[in-house]
């Protein structure tokens, strides 16, 4: 490919291959600019393009659930990252698992062969804004310190995160609303923005003491030495530091007042919701590293958080990722720089589904533009909708990476079955969710005139 590239792509990991080949197939000449193999991230440990540094799963392909979903739609909308993995399927019961040599193989023959799409290797340290050609920066989790240097000198010291630092979130239905009480620290703002999760010192100690003796998830080579910024530490760390630590930090319970006693319990857990629909809640300030199975059972000693459905569990890892709200459009394009745009773990979004889905959101939208057209993204009904939603959502303060859950989806009109009149259980609304979302699908790909690649 001799003539200047109608778009430089950095980046071929799950989000940049399906992205370039997405805009390649539609008649764009695509530079892919990829350090490997001269360099690799931390993580990686081939050579191949899309390749898995972890788990050889794209999880559940049930689609009952919101990241089976995520997988039926990206099949309907001509994913070639999930034709391939279809293909390279290995048992897994309902988990679409690959071989992962043969898969990054496969990805990587079907790029390279592709007449519109050229391979650059060599890293990048600063964007190539030549000519107007629009640049999509695919770079993800590991992205190499220069380049992130210049994004940070592009976006701003405190638009750029290298830690992700996840507190758990749990379904709103799921809190016993008897035990919590509603209220904001001296009463600012609506005044009732929070729901507190009130504990006597008898709790507090007893779940002191199981927080310090939980099971972590052990840290990456590359994570070692990682100094957590304030605020940011995990809440098993600052106990360790001190018995009482947590109650001056994230549980304290200073202007509080429980109304049950007129009083500030000895120390309160905050739950923050997570969206404006009030569906789900997120556990202020605690990210954690404890494996899932200590998260259930360690926070379900919280008052109010015994049946507890998790939808996001918490976490703290090496993950460069903008503050997308603040910085990009819903075409994930840069507010300040609209000629770059980002795709993948990179903006926010968390896991292989996820990254592949953004590359490909990325291509349908630079395609519309480069057509001259705005392609609107699919409705927050949808998984597809729901995703690029969490990433622009300028109502949440805190941004923080999250995977496809049924709490970033429009919540059901009505929680009670129009059938039977009864409250849907957590089954039934899953059902519901999932019903709604395929004709909603479908209908945004007809008005936008996408054809299905599901027939
Ligand atoms: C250690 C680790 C383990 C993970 N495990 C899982 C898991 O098991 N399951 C899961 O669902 N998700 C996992 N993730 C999260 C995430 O889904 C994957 O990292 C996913 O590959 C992200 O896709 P991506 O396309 O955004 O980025 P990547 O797949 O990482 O692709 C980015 C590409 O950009 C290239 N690159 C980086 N900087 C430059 C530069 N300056 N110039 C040129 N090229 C550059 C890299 O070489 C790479 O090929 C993990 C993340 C990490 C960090």
């Amino acid at each position: 490919m001799a003539q200047m590239p109608d778009v430089i792509l950095i980046g071929a990991g799950l989000a940049g291959c399906e992205c370039a080949w997405q805009l390649a197939e539609r008649g764009a000449r695509v530079q892919i600019c990829e350090m490997k193999p001269l360099r690799r991230t931390p993580a990686q440990t081939a050579d191949t393009l899309a390749e898995l540094v972890c788990s050889n799963s794209f999880r559940s392909d049930n689609p009952h659930n919101a990241v089976g979903l995520l997988h039926e739609e990206m099949r309907a909308l001509g994913s070639l990252i999930f034709r391939l993995a279809d293909q390279h399927r290995v048992p897994a019961g309902d988990a679409l698992a690959v071989d992962r040599d043969q898969f990054s193989a496969d990805v990587e023959r079907h790029i390279r062969q592709h007449p519109m799409i050229s391979v650059v290797a060599g890293e990048v340290t600063e964007l190539p804004l030549q000519a107007g050609v629009p640049v999509v920066v695919a770079t993800g989790p590991l992205t190499s310190d220069a380049l992130a240097a210049h994004l940070v000198a592009l976006t701003g010291q405190e638009r750029l995160a290298f830690y992700d630092a996840i507190a758990p979130i749990v379904a709103a239905e799921s809190i016993d609303m008897q035990q919590v009480f509603a209220a904001s620290r001296w009463g600012k703002g609506g005044g009732d923005d929070y729901l507190n999760c009130p504990m006597d010192k008898a709790q507090y100690f007893a779940f002191v003491e199981a927080v310090v003796a939980a099971e972590t998830l052990p840290l990456q080579d590359f994570e070692r030495g990682v100094r957590y910024f304030p605020g940011c530490q995990p809440i098993e760390v600052i106990a360790q530091s001190g018995p009482k630590s947590l109650r001056f930090g994230p549980m304290k319970p200073t202007g509080l007042d429980d109304p049950r006693t007129g009083r500030w319990p000895f120390a309160v857990v905050q739950l923050r919701a997570e969206n404006r629909h009030k569906t789900a809640y997120n556990l202020v300030g605690f990210q954690t590293k404890m494996r899932q199975a200590e998260q259930r059972r360690v926070l379900g000693m919280v008052p109010g958080l015994g049946e507890a459905e998790f939808l996001r569990y918490g976490s703290v890892h090496r993950n460069t990722f903008l503050d997308s709200p603040r910085l990009l459009d819903p075409a994930m394009r840069l507010l300040s720089v609209p000629q770059v745009r980002f795709a993948g773990q990179i903006t926010g979004v968390e896991g292989y589904v996820e990254s592949t889905a953004s590359g490909l959101w990325v291509a349908l939208a630079l395609h519309a533009e480069r057509s001259g057209t705005t392609l609107t993204p699919p409705p927050t009904t949808t998984a597809l909708g729901a995703l690029v939603q969490h990433v622009v959502d300028t109502s949440v303060p805190d941004f923080q990476p999250s995977n496809l859950h049924f709490g970033l989806f429009e919540p059901l009109a009505d929680i009670r079955d129009p059938l039977t009149g009864k409250k849907r259980d957590k089954p039934m609304r899953k059902e519901a969710l999932c019903k709604r979302a395929r004709p909603a699908l479908r209908e945004w790909m007809r008005t936008t005139g996408l054809p299905s690649a599901c027939g």
